[in-house]
């Protein structure tokens, strides 16, 4: 049995973001297409490089994009929204960049998150127009690397049946139908890298391990054959991740030369039927056992136990590709710059690069005699025994606190409709009531003194007094537009999760540990390592001064413990409901602070709660269980006349619309403006009886949104939502506009807040 390295994606950003700075010069007009494209080109290539030159045999290309691959692939099948007018041919890149980003009357195209991850894609629209191949992309990069590099890539395609399940514009049962029509043209791809003398094609297929029901699998099942009918020299490794193939004998039998299952998310599932169905002796395994998901090091010798033991006594194949468990687009890109981290958590690190030299370092202990990696082996071993006799990982007090929690302390003493009417009379608030979810625009000069103040050059009272200045200006801004609930602006705060957890004890912070999030936007994960404790109050100060400033109600701006566990990089030697707990006792003791501070009304953010749900629908009930119990154990403590926000992200809101009453929040706002009412047809079947805000534009788009157009989506959703109990907000994210952008916008929202009372 051949035994090779390989990966599945690597991170585009670069090791200290040099992919975000191209693509937002090249939008800020400050380089041309011409010097923008080889820039690309460098970066890719470089990746390329970096990868082959660490050992990896079968190198991924074509895994890179300007924006993201599922738009990639949309564009290259040319799906193209008619609001783009475009016409035949390539598709140019202002046209690909206004699908992503939108454009002066063009609305982007739909964002949502990538299976359970914060990656988010555009999402695919079929409209009448039948699709067509406009450009073999993972050709072109085969060939580029070959041509600049000698290097012979894995070409990386995603997947038909994937493709489709993320797509919208047709109904669900037309699946089989959208399938025959993607199928010619993944042949006709297939063919022209098999003409080239492309050896292996990855195909993504991570859709393959969601609930999904059975009857789909025949019609994945026509696509395959005729893609095998069509092409028979370019072999496929069928791609899956982020969890167990859900109709393994189904899959198993598909007419590809390899299939890579997830030893990680789905190593249970996966082992599970592997020992009731073994494996097709003909094809290639890929063994995904290193976590893509994470950043601990393997435990190399553990792994290689199993390896030689149950996985290779589970059946003959015709190779094993060692790789990690998806792509790694989700870690950032390497430990080595590290230097501020304490010794032991870094030595337990691993990134995408160090991923790699784990991925070969397996590979040739399977190769090789062990003798010769032993020591890579050991050294893998005694970073994570470190770690775990740290004493930073472990604090009795918490321990004890997360025991002694009950269901009970989980809930508010006062019902909601006695909260609404005790709140009513404390706040008076006009029908409708205007607020925004939190953050107001971080220009230059915020990020600029915070830089300053990091460094040193700027004390700490005088980065006070500026944070201050900003507060002011808003609250004043604010009040001159007449919005009814405020926000202190969260200027003092870089990311919604960092800020929390660097004064939160339990937590780590890299200097370059970057992930993308979408487009060109990055998030920088904390690392939560040891028992998470509160040290002392952490938004007070900014939200009081605020509150002084104005008679109307400021909220106190909170993260959530589920958020901040999502949006975290997790210690993976406790249970996660374990560490939300922790989390959500550290929480309340900041909201008891507001509280005693004087501060109404209080909002926690849990804009991540739905992608952690599990994809598996069997574990979801129990991941919603704990995440809104840790919630509402969070917020629990507050009297009744403390009005509890809470704030989510767009997603899929059909299957937890049950979960988020559960989360007994006085008042919740969505994201939405990007989903298209597909948020209100959920509420045609669920009734929601609490305060309740969908956002009424889209902020991603520097577009000044008019008051009609507001106006009419709120109406779109009072033909589903009780008027009394809804409130108007935009999408979260102010912070990443211009005030420029923002003063008009908001201006538009509280008129059409004002048509809309004069209606009622
Ligand atoms: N309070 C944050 C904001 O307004 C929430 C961000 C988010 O939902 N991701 O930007
Ligand atoms: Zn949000």
């Amino acid at each position: 049995m051949k035994i090779e390295s390989s990966n599945l994606g690597f991170p585009r950003i670069g090791a200290e973001r040099e992919w975000k700075r191209v693509l937002e010069d090249f939008w800020a007009g400050k380089t041309e297409e011409k010097d923008f494209l080889p820039a690309m080109k460098r970066i890719r290539l470089e990746h390329i490089k970096k990868q082959a030159d660490a050992g990896v045999n079968r190198v991924p290309v074509g895994d890179f994009t300007l924006y993201d691959h599922v738009l990639d692939t949309a564009v290259m099948f040319g799906l193209i929204p008619e609001r783009f007018q475009h016409r035949e041919g390539p598709v140019s890149l202002n046209t690909y960049f206004s699908m992503a980003r939108g454009a002066e009357g063009k609305a982007a195209c739909e964002m949502t998150k990538w299976f359970n991850t914060n990656y988010h894609y555009i999402v695919p629209e079929w409209g009448e127009a039948e699709p067509v191949l406009t450009e073999n992309k993972p050709l072109t990069a085969w060939r580029e690397a070959k041509e600049e590099l000698g290097i012979e890539g894995k070409p990386v395609l995603l997947g038909p049946y994937t493709f489709a399940k993320l797509s919208k514009g047709f109904k669900p049962a037309d699946l089989p139908g959208v399938l025959k029509k993607l199928v010619p043209l993944y042949a006709k791809v297939l063919r022209e890298l098999e003409d080239a003398g492309v050896e292996w094609v990855q195909v993504d297929e991570p859709a393959l391990v969601l609930t999904h029901p059975h009857g789909e699998m025949e019609a994945v099942e026509e696509v395959y054959q005729e893609l095998a009918r069509s092409v028979s020299g370019v072999r496929i490794m069928l791609q899956t991740y982020f969890g167990s193939i859900e109709h393994y004998q189904d899959v198993a039998r598909l007419p590809v030369a390899g299939i890579g299952l997830d030893f990680q998310a789905g190593r249970e599932g996966n082992l599970h039927s592997l020992r009731r169905f073994g494996f097709p002796e003909n094809k290639v395994m890929g063994v995904g056992i290193l976590d893509g998901r994470n950043i601990w090091r393997g435990d190399l010798p553990q792994e290689l136990d199993f390896l030689e033991g149950e996985l290779r006594s589970l059946g003959a194949c015709s190779g094993w590709w060692i790789q990690p468990s998806c792509s790694l687009i989700h870690v950032p890109v390497s430990v080595g710059k590290e230097e501020e981290l304490p010794p032991v958590l870094k030595r337990a690190l691993s990134f995408a690069e160090e991923k790699l030299e784990e991925t070969t370092l397996l590979t040739r202990a399977l190769c090789e005699r062990k003798e010769m990696v032993e020591e890579g082996l050991q050294a893998a071993r005694d970073a994570l025994h470190g770690l775990a006799r740290s004493e930073l990982r472990t604090r009795p007090e918490v321990r004890e606190a997360v025991r002694q929690v009950t269901e009970l302390d989980t809930w508010r003493d006062t019902p909601y409709p006695e909260r609404r009417r005790i709140q009513q009379e404390r706040f008076r608030l006009p029908l409708f009531p205007t607020t925004t979810i939190g953050s107001l625009p971080q220009t230059r000069e915020v990020r600029g003194a915070r830089l300053k103040w990091r460094r040193g050059d700027w004390s700490d009272a005088r980065y006070r007094e500026f944070v201050k200045k900003e507060i002011a200006d808003w609250i004043h801004i604010q009040e001159e537009l007449d919005l009814d609930v405020l926000v202190h602006g969260e200027f003092e705060r870089t990311d919604m999760v960092e800020y929390f957890g660097e004064k939160l004890d339990g937590f780590a912070f890299t200097r370059y540990g970057w992930v993308q999030s979408y487009g060109s936007r990055c998030v920088k994960p904390p690392i939560l390592f040891g028992d998470v404790e509160f040290r002392e109050a952490m938004t007070v100060e900014e939200v009081v001064y605020a509150q002084s400033l104005t008679s109307r109600p400021v909220k106190g701006m909170l993260t959530g413990p589920v958020t901040i566990l999502n949006w975290s990089f997790v210690r993976d030697d406790l249970p996660r409901q374990e560490v939300a707990r922790q989390v959500a006792l550290a929480l309340k003791a900041e909201v008891k602070a507001l509280e005693a501070a004087g501060i109404g009304m209080i909002q926690m953010d849990e804009p991540a709660l739905r992608e952690g749900l599990p994809l598996k629908s069997e574990e979801q009930k129990t991941y919603l269980d704990w995440a809104i119990s840790s919630f509402r154990l969070a917020v629990s403590g507050t009297v009744a006349e403390t009005q509890v926000h809470t704030h989510m992200c767009y997603s899929d809101f059909h299957d937890i619309l049950e979960a988020i009453r559960e989360m007994d929040a006085d008042v919740i706002s969505i994201e939405t403006s990007r989903s298209h009412g597909e948020l209100i047809e959920a509420f045609e079947t669920h009734t929601y009886d609490k305060g309740i805000g969908l956002g009424v534009y889209d902020i991603h788009s520097p577009r000044v949104p008019p008051v009609e157009e507001m106006a009419e989506s709120v109406r779109r959703a009072l033909r589903v939502l009780e008027p009394s109990l809804f409130w108007i907000n935009p999408d979260c994210g102010l912070k990443t506009r211009t005030r420029d952008e923002v003063v008009p916008a908001l201006r538009n929202m509280v008129e059409a807040a004002r048509h809309l009372r004069e209606e009622q």
